[in-house]
């Protein structure tokens, strides 16, 4: 008879043991335009035993079922500003996982700007939105049927999302890692805007959220190992002198890649105009004029490994 992994007492095989290496999925790499290549802005981050979700736009938690991860499966929420295509699934998000997690996991917990906390109550309150679609399964023989079957034991509580709001300057320590809330510019005085640095042994992670050119940007991502960054336009395209200010442009991208010292720069939050053969490589072409680490063009499902400070994978979707 052979031995197996299964057998009782054995060790778990090897590729169960060693830990993961840092892992980054772009779940939503493109812009509130319609798009079915591109969804609203999503990012995994896999660190330890955490799952982290950056930012959670239209069609992201469609990426994110893609990927192969469940809602269930998510610990951490992490949104850098509430522009539509930054959060639109965060509800989708936060129902999902109540509904299938049957009060068996630990409540998602939340971090972002103001007024995220009152937008959660709104949405999931008992006034709120889904006010009362969550009373009728929390009440229904029907949904107290399904709670239970899932494992569940009555009565059902409500989803209760532990909701943080954090300001530039914040830090957030898990298991393993540390998330570092730096000023993106963009919106402001309108909303406030957050950009995430991820630091863990494997490496580190920054994702500016939407923004322009900043100090406060390249202070954040200062020797960042992955560098995801906004390139929404085509230097020289933007409509005014504030457009560029809040979502500036490749070379202002290029430059704050080299002022950064970052490894690897990560293209996102692509417009369709620039996403086009040609377009594409001359913007690479034109950034590695000035940044001399390396520059992919994102796509949604791109995954991104880092181990021991180095970019040590990416695979794209199908590949
Ligand atoms: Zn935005």
């Amino acid at each position: 008879m052979a031995a197996s992994s299964a057998t009782l007492g054995a060790s778990p095989p090897e590729d169960e043991r060693r830990p993961k290496p840092l892992t980054i999925t772009l779940l939503g790499t493109g812009t509130p335009a319609p798009s079915l290549e591109r969804a609203g802005s999503g990012y995994l981050i896999e660190v330890g035993g955490d799952v982290i979700v950056m930012d959670h736009g239209p069609d992201a938690h469609r990426r994110l079922l893609e990927s192969g991860h469940r809602a269930v499966d998510v610990t951490h929420v992490f949104l850098t500003h509430l522009h539509y295509d930054h959060f639109m699934d965060y509800g989708r998000l936060v129902l999902q996982r109540w509904d299938q997690g049957a009060a068996k996991i630990p409540e998602l917990e939340v971090y972002g700007p103001p007024p995220i906390a009152r937008i959660t109550e709104q949405l999931f309150g008992e006034d709120g939105v889904y006010g009362p679609d969550i009373r009728a399964r929390i009440r229904h023989q029907s949904s107290i049927d399904t709670f239970a079957a899932r494992g569940g034991k009555p009565p059902r509580p409500r989803p209760a999302p532990r909701v943080k709001e954090i300001h530039a300057g914040d830090v957030v320590e898990g298991k393993g890692w540390k998330i570092t809330a730096g000023t993106a510019v963009h919106v402001q005085p309108y909303l406030e805007c957050l950009a995430f640095r991820l630091d863990c042994a494997d490496g580190s992670v920054c994702y500016t959220g939407d923004s322009g050119a900043s100090d406060s940007i390249v202070e954040l991502a200062r020797g960042c190992d992955v560098l995801i960054h906004m390139n929404h336009h085509f230097s020289g395209t933007e409509p005014s002198a504030a457009y560029r200010a809040a979502c500036g442009n490749h070379k202002d991208n290029a430059l704050t890649a080299k002022r950064a010292r970052v490894k690897t720069l990560v293209l996102t939050h692509l417009l369709a105009q620039i996403d086009q053969p040609g377009v594409r490589e001359q913007i690479v072409h034109e950034i590695q004029q000035v940044f001399d680490g390396r520059v992919i063009w994102g796509e949604d499902l791109m995954r991104i490994t880092v181990a021991a400070g180095k970019v040590s994978g990416i695979e794209s979707r199908g590949a």
